[in-house]
């Protein structure tokens, strides 16, 4: 099952060299297409990602009132996940003594429903979300303090966090390289950043290909265990955690079989879903 995308015609499309290992698009190798979109993998570097791809002022019309009704919809089933994550990188044996206070930013925070979790435990919290109908839907509910703009847009201090999250969010974005820099600038030292996206190199994404639920035109890149641990390090973290989960789709196979390719999945590093708990490295490399 494909999840939310809302592809209006006209977007304006660009090319962009690898982000990862800078290469041009002679180095950029078809993968496959969906919809109107091409995936493509750097020879240079395996990462995978669509080339062209929307300018962000026309992606960013489509997280409109239909996304918001589509987060408020799933809000409790997302959270789950979340927490589900936070659990698999032992989130609460995490050594939090160096920060003198607790912060967390969520970017990509939806309706703030992760971030209200944290204020229940007296953290100090702050949210980045462009979908101004969730921003509302947040803020007035929750008094969790999102912003609604991009990361880069909101400017925070130098050593603002002392936990970053970022939930089903680096894959949507253009220019991971600028994302990661700022969060290397806001992050305390020997902060901690939680990515959880999609895993290109899993069984249902080799299985499935273009057919893959996370082969989707909102997701601009398609990472693995791999490339995004590569791409981290190279913007100044290094890794702490890693697990991925999902064998198998629902719906796709008899609930046994796919409970049995859910447990290998996990075991193997296989899942469709992964989670990487990343800290900032002193000193830029
Ligand atoms: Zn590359």
């Amino acid at each position: 099952m494909k999840t939310y995308s809302k592809i209006p015609s006209g977007e304006r499309l660009q090319s962009i060299l690898c982000p990862l290992c800078g290469s041009g698009e002679d180095k950029h190798k078809l993968l496959y297409t969906y919809d109107l979109y091409s995936f493509k993998k750097c020879s240079g570097c395996s990462l995978v990602f669509q080339n062209p791809q929307p300018l962000f002022p026309d992606l960013s019309q489509r997280y409109d009132e239909d996304y918001f009704k589509y987060e408020i919809e799933n809000e409790d089933s997302f959270f789950s996940l979340m927490m589900m994550a936070l659990s698999d990188i032992g989130f609460e044996s995490l050594d939090f003594s160096p920060f003198k206070k607790l912060r967390i930013l969520d970017i990509g925070c939806a309706t703030g429903r992760f971030l209200f979790e944290f204020r229940n435990r007296d953290w100090e919290t702050a949210g980045i979300e462009i979908c101004s109908g969730a921003v509302e839907y947040g803020n007035k509910k929750r008094g969790v303090n999102i912003h609604n703009c991009t990361l880069e847009e909101a400017h925070f201090p130098e050593k603002s966090f002392s936990v970053v999250h970022a939930s089903h969010l680096i894959e949507h974005l253009n220019d991971p390289a600028s994302f990661l820099g700022e969060i290397y600038r806001i992050l305390d030292d020997r902060g901690f950043l939680i990515i959880v996206t999609p895993n290109i190199d899993s069984l249902q994404g080799f299985l499935f290909r273009s057919g893959w639920r996370s082969a989707i035109a909102d997701h601009l890149f398609l990472y693995s265990l791999k490339t995004l641990e590569k791409i981290c390090i190279k913007y100044g973290f290094h890794l702490i955690r890693k697990k991925t989960w999902g064998g198998l789709a629902k719906g796709l196979a008899p609930p046994a079989v796919k409970k049995i390719l859910d447990i290998v999945a996990k075991k193997t590093g296989t899942g469709d879903v992964m989670v990487m708990l990343f800290q900032k490295t002193a000193e830029m490399q």
